[in-house]
């Protein structure tokens, strides 16, 4: 069992994990925008352009 720093609630840690992904899966839940902010840096790098395409059907 682990404690919300945030709402304060218990965390129930199902057999088998660790408390680390019990507390992200009640912050998915109950905090998702604490959760999102983490998320700001992946959309970053979603906005760094891929690799060039290259032209279909230019024939
Ligand atoms: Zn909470």
């Amino acid at each position: 069992m682990a404690e919300c720093r945030t709402c304060g609630a218990t965390i129930e840690v199902p057999e088998g994990w660790s408390v680390g992904p019990a507390v992200r899966r009640h912050y998915w839940e109950a905090h998702p925008e604490r959760m999102q902010k983490t998320r700001a840096d992946k959309k970053a790098e979603e906005a760094i352009p891929s690799a060039p395409q290259s032209r279909a059907g230019d024939r």
